[in-house]
């Protein structure tokens, strides 16, 4: 007969077949199909159930348990209930109703040793929508099929009690609160672009410049995700044993190693970055953390995933994060390249030290950067809210989206899109660029985020000027200092 059911699978639960089959033989279990430990302990929970409710083994018959698809290793807290009802109803011991077996039959639950059901591993969020055919589980599961039955032990089956309808419930997801700032112009556009693009972004400065808060605050400002993405994270979070009420925002310390940034270890175990997958990823002190850990970001800041090897063990998580760093300019902090106020601190760093600090921030990673900024050491008071910003991100991501069917950020739309929309000559700012191909791009996606605050359709000559400020300029001060 042919049961199915659901493994584990990471952050998510996947569907198999189970066949099950006697054949003559020593009386037992046998399952097949790379079940993990915890299935095959099943066969004891299965025979002490049996036992304690006065079913038996099949006389001289071995019970074949086949798992399909066969490959890859399967993991699940819910095949006890499928095989022990399988096996007594190839046995005639305790058959399962006619009505079931004549639609798609579905069954999850573990076994307590005297034959009582539980469900442990399945949650509503794992379903988009609710599945057809028969669902038999046992008791604290969600509503998932418009058909299920709770079995409190296994001889409930012959007369289960049905579960009745619960609304899928939208878990506590609501945006925080703007923070309660007032932002300058120049803050108020570099957290419009942020929040809007998704690009990611180095922010330098000196102690007391805002950064931190500045990036921070962007946290409130994201947009919200669409029903499918925001079902992933919060699945995935669920997975490393959080609950999110809003896209992530994960701030690991300066000290972390390679492992706890991307993951890794003998279980291979999911990093900082696929925690932040879907959120912001804030490193504080950039510059402070071992280049070994910076190094190792280029691959998912690229694909949005990160593939980890242990031996022949092979995983891959999504890690889709939109990296914000924050950095002082020098040791002490106090250095700042063409600095207007001469009233404040200056730096007293040896130039030995900050010739080490600037060579890292216009080293090859800082390139990834699509938007590399120094805010002003001059510290203005605004009169922009936070609100305003957001209103201003949702309004241009609602153009986004009505004039161009584009639902994607722009820092992960192809740039063979958005080279459709410009207006005007760019072949002199492209072959500035020469080949670093990668500046051209950065370039381009921050320019479309500019022409979209603007509600510009096109892309023009002069929100290129505007970007070349948010993205290159400092950048390229402190490149020409060094050479
Ligand atoms: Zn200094």
């Amino acid at each position: 007969m042919k049961i199915k059911s659901f493994v584990e699978d990471h952050f998510k639960v996947n569907t198999i077949e189970i066949e099950i089959e006697l054949v003559p033989g020593l009386p037992g279990i046998k399952i097949l199909g790379q079940p993990e430990q915890l299935i095959r302990d099943s066969q004891f929970r299965i025979v002490s159930a049996l036992h304690h409710l006065g079913f038996e083994l099949p006389e001289s018959h071995q019970v074949i348990v086949n798992l399909k698809p066969m490959r890859g290793i399967k993991k699940s807290q819910g095949l006890d209930l499928p095989i022990a009802l399988g096996l007594l109803h190839l046995s005639h011991q305790l058959p399962i109703p006619e009505s079931f077996l004549s639609k798609e039959l579905w069954i999850y639950g573990s076994l307590s040793l005297n034959g009582e059901v539980s469900s442990y591993g399945l949650d509503d969020k794992v379903f988009y929508k609710r599945r057809n055919g028969v669902f038999l589980t046992g008791p604290g599961n969600p509503n998932l099929f418009a058909d299920q039955y709770v079995l409190k032990t296994l001889v409930d089956v012959t007369e289960p009690c049905r579960q009745e309808k619960s609304s899928v419930k939208n878990e506590n997801w609501r945006r925080p609160e703007p923070t309660p700032f007032f932002w300058n112009t120049e803050q108020a556009q570099l957290l419009s672009l942020i929040g809007l693009g998704e690009h990611s972004c180095f922010l330098g400065g000196l102690p007391g410049s805002g950064k931190t808060s500045l990036a921070r605050s962007l946290w409130s400002l994201l947009y919200d995700f669409k029903e499918e993405k925001r079902i992933e994270v919060q699945q995935l979070n669920r997975y490393y044993g959080r609950a999110r009420g809003w896209r992530p925002f994960v701030e690991p310390h300066h000290s972390a190693s390679v492992r706890a940034m991307i993951g890794g270890g003998s279980l291979v175990q999911p990093g900082a970055i696929s925690q932040a997958h879907g959120g912001i990823l804030f490193l504080d002190e950039f510059l402070e953390f071992h280049q070994l850990v910076i190094e190792s970001l280029r691959e998912p800041m690229e694909t949005g995933r990160i593939q980890l090897y242990r031996g022949e063990n092979y995983k891959s998580f999504p890690a889709e994060f939109i990296l914000i760093a924050t950095s002082n300019l020098c040791p002490c902090g106090y250095w700042m390249p063409a600095r207007k106020s001469s009233q404040q601190r200056s730096c007293r760093c040896s130039s030995r030290k900050l010739r080490s600090y600037q060579e890292r921030l216009s080293g090859p990673m800082m390139e990834r950067f699509s938007l590399f900024y120094l805010l002003s050491d001059e510290l203005d008071e605004g009169q922009i809210t936070s609100q305003e910003i957001l209103n201003k991100i949702i309004r241009a991501r609602n153009f986004a989206e009505r004039t161009r069917g584009q639902y994607e950020v722009n820092e992960r739309v192809e740039s063979s899109v958005l080279e459709k929309q410009l207006k005007g000559e760019f072949s002199d700012l492209k072959k500035e660029c020469g080949t670093n191909y990668r500046r051209w791009v950065r370039w381009l996606k921050v320019s479309r985020s500019i022409a979209d605050l603007e509600e510009n359709p096109a892309i023009e000559r002069h929100h290129f000027i505007e970007a070349y400020n948010w993205s290159f300029h400092s950048q390229d001060l402190l490149k020409a200092r060094i050479h």
